[in-house]
């Protein structure tokens, strides 16, 4: 069961990865947006950007997050932009599969997510400021968009999830716009109808939830089609807002042990990310600092591929 999701999902981010790469309009597209993306141009927000094992940071607290969210949602920029989480596991992924690590590096604004970035960036020589992950940092967002009244579209998970995470969030904050939802379980060629229905709503804000590397690469290919002013790709935010995943105490969190507590509850799932994915993280960070790059590349290709 478990084996046929994976090669359901591996066989749509095949097929996704062809067409990304044959989309020239996408690439051209992401060519622009590396001259105008945001941590070149906005230096009052003073952005530390780093990059880990290739990926993407934007070294900011959450305070700052959140006002360049906001002034992304008012300003109005014409195209929907993008932001993103880099974690252990997403890092690990971009070694293997160029196109992820292509969309995070392009994305406005790619926050620090987890403990394991914790030691890395203290390691590489960038302490990071703030752990900001998607499943505290988005619901600080949607508190913001109920107060300002910015509209909301869901979409990820299974149907039944994202339909109760839809009525919690009705019941959590009362007055935010909910004006969609969408399952995240679709077949390639509905992508362009999905696309339709989220224009049909103009919400100001897309939730992606449909784990990496899959939402990051959605979200990079359809962004400049969508109407909307921002896309955070959320990864398993909506199990735990439809309270179907339960999240870990919060003092398992505070120890930076949330991981850990995951694997327990979904050893099936989440089984490579502990064994493979977080060996594999901090022995590449030695390698980068111990071997020359020539031999880097050798290890990566040889025995992480
Ligand atoms: N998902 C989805 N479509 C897919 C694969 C996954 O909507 O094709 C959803 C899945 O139901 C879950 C979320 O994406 O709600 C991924 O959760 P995960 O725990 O993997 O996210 P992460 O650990 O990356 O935050």
């Amino acid at each position: 069961m478990v084996e046929e999701k994976r090669k359901n999902v591996a066989e749509r981010v095949g097929v996704q990865q062809r067409e990304f790469n044959d989309s020239v309009k996408t690439r051209t597209l992401l060519r622009y947006e590396v001259k105008s993306g945001t941590a070149e141009t906005e230096p009052q927000f003073n952005l530390q950007t780093f990059y880990l094992l290739g990926t993407r940071i934007d070294n900011i607290d959450g305070d700052t997050a959140r006002k360049i969210v906001s002034r992304y949602v008012e300003e109005n920029s014409g195209r929907a932009r993008k932001i993103f989480f880099s974690n252990v596991h997403s890092i690990c992924v971009a070694q293997r599969n160029r196109v992820l690590k292509y969309c995070i590096n392009l994305g406005d604004l790619v926050l620090a997510d987890g403990s394991g970035l914790k030691i890395g960036g203290r390691f590489t020589g960038h302490p990071i400021i703030e752990n900001l992950n998607g499943t505290d940092f988005t619901p600080a967002i949607l508190k913001i968009a109920e107060e300002r009244g910015w509209s909301v579209y869901l979409f990820g998970a299974k149907l039944q999830v994202v339909e109760r995470c839809c009525m919690l969030l009705f019941l959590k904050y009362p007055r935010l716009r909910i004006v969609g939802f969408h399952e995240g379980h679709f077949r390639s060629g509905e992508e362009a109808m999905i696309v339709d229905e989220i224009n049909a709503v103009h919400p100001d804000i897309v939730l992606v939830a449909l784990g990496t590397p899959l939402q990051e690469i959605w979200t990079s290919r359809h962004a400049h089609e969508l109407k909307a002013k921002i896309c955070i790709a959320v990864g398993g935010l909506f199990d735990f807002l439809s309270l179907t995943r339960k999240r870990a105490p919060l003092w398992i969190r505070k120890i930076g042990f949330e991981w850990f507590y995951r694997f327990i509850q979904e050893p099936n799932a989440k089984w490579e990310r502990v064994i493979v994915e977080i060996p594999m993280f901090f022995s590449l960070l030695f390698a980068k600092k111990l071997f020359p790059r020539r031999l880097q590349k050798i290890i990566r290709e040889r025995v992480f591929s």
